[in-house]
């Protein structure tokens, strides 16, 4: 609980500051999250409930109340639509499954510890490392071991992928024992004494011809009976169907080298952005977008978000651009549909809905500006170029479009909730300004950044305002 109130008190702290998403997540990723895994690197797993409480506290933080966007979203690279927010559950899996190759490449102390539970049953870590069962209480193999180590190989399995077995041999070659593949009632098989007899893979069970070996076949290599026959007839139902499946004629020569499934030497990161895919889930916002511009390839997102966001100096024009995208900005349709006090429609072109292409592009108010931009860069600007910006080609001409383009509906935007928030009239001539003077501060912000090109295009643009 320590944890917890330590969290608590740094999002506290940083509250009060004017942070933008991108840097509330630096904050939990570099601050938040480290206080958590410093302890769960040598810890059980926390209960789900903590988890649960841990990212209330993060999102509420991230959000300011309720969540916007879906978490399975923000976790995502930033390339991929997401903010890059550390997922905890999929962080504190990946330390427990980063733990697995250390354990097969060192030869450590801890080593013979881990093995000494498999003495018995004539196998190591090696055999563990190869099986797929996910559930700890399901995990017949790992029983005797403590919560922890039971949990790094339960994290492991979750990572990999499950075998596909086209070829005899890579189908000879499955583990027999808490194999997720192979399942009776819904659950893998582990039975103690035909591992301690040596029965480990699909190899040991067919004979030649492709036929289940029979009881008899058995009855010499396994040592203690007890059980057996009730044991036999459960491998039987589970493996009955891959008789003569494949041409198990070659069944002799296959050697039976481990499969390694997850490659040796592979760290946290790894695990984590196995578990963080599989999680992530592409915005609904993305998904409408795609299909309204004819975006289909992820290329294109990986670029679009790279112009609009990665690549935006300016973070709060990289806010406002990720919120543009994800449809979350605010507006009189969006307000609408929480609270039934608001008009959907525009207060200044009354019979329109004001959704954001409205509110930012095609109201009356913001004509003039873009049609004066439209001018000044001598073609028409169209909403495609201010929601999603140029992305087919890369180039200094493209950059400042697309930062120009961001930076003008991201001040129409500051200055339209300006004055609903002030209460003050909002006019054609009061926003032209507005943006006007903004484009004159943001040259000389430009200037004194040292990016002398793109200060001289919007002092340009300014004098021709
Ligand atoms: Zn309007």
């Amino acid at each position: 609980m320590k944890v917890y109130h330590d969290i608590e008190k740094l999002f506290e702290s940083w509250k009060k500051r004017k942070l933008t998403l991108f840097g509330k997540c630096s904050i939990i990723n570099t601050l938040a999250v480290p206080k958590l895994i410093y302890l769960s690197t040598i810890l059980e797993l926390p209960e789900e409930n903590y988890i649960k409480n841990i990212n209330r506290l993060i999102f509420k933080f991230l959000w300011n109340n309720h969540d916007r966007i879906k978490r399975n979203t923000v976790i995502g690279d930033i390339k991929d639509g997401g903010i890059g927010l550390i997922d905890i559950e999929s962080k504190l899996k990946a330390l427990k499954a980063a733990w697995v190759p250390r354990l097969l490449e060192t030869k450590h102390a801890i080593n013979d510890f881990v093995n000494s539970f498999f003495k018995e049953l004539n196998i190591d870590i090696r055999f563990i490392s190869i099986t797929s069962e996910i559930s700890i209480k399901k995990f017949d193999i790992v029983q005797k071991m403590p919560q922890f180590y039971k949990e790094i190989f339960s994290c492991f399995n979750i990572c990999k992928t499950r075998p596909e077995f086209k070829t005899t041999e890579s189908f000879l070659k499955q583990p027999i024992w808490s194999n997720s593949s192979f399942t009776y009632k819904g659950k893998t098989v582990c039975f103690k004494n035909w591992i301690k007899s040596g029965i480990l893979f699909t190899k040991h069970l067919f004979n030649t011809n492709g036929e289940l070996k029979s009881l008899d076949d058995f009855a010499t290599v396994i040592h203690n009976k007890s059980n057996w026959l009730c044991e036999y007839t459960i491998l039987q139902k589970v493996f009955r169907k891959y008789e003569k499946n494949f041409d198990f004629s070659k069944k002799n020569y296959i050697h039976l080298e481990i499969d390694k499934l997850i490659p040796e030497k592979q760290n946290t990161n790894f695990f984590y952005s196995i578990l963080k895919n599989k999680k992530f889930q592409i915005s609904c916002s993305q998904q409408k977008l795609s299909n309204e511009f004819q975006i289909s390839s992820k290329s294109d997102w990986e670029r679009i978000y790279f112009n609009k966001i990665k690549s935006m100096e300016d973070k709060k024009i990289a806010e406002f651009n990720y919120k543009l995208l994800n449809n979350i900005l605010c507006n009189n349709l969006y307000l609408s549909k929480w609270n039934s006090q608001v008009n959907k429609k525009c207060k200044v072109c009354q019979n329109d809905t004001e959704n954001i292409r409205h509110l930012i592009f095609d109201c009356k108010n913001v004509q003039k500006i873009w049609n004066a931009i439209s001018d000044f860069v001598t073609f028409q600007v169209q909403w495609k170029h201010v929601i999603i910006g140029f992305y087919s080609s890369q180039n200094n001409t493209i950059k400042v479009y697309n930062l120009l383009f961001s930076f003008i509906s991201y001040k129409i935007y500051k200055h339209k909730m300006y004055c609903r928030l002030e209460n003050t009239e909002e006019t054609e001539q009061s926003l032209f300004y507005a943006v006007k003077d903004s484009v004159l501060i943001y040259s000389n912000v430009l200037k004194y950044m040292r990016k002398t090109c793109d200060g001289i295009f919007f002092k340009k643009l300014y004098l021709k305002l």
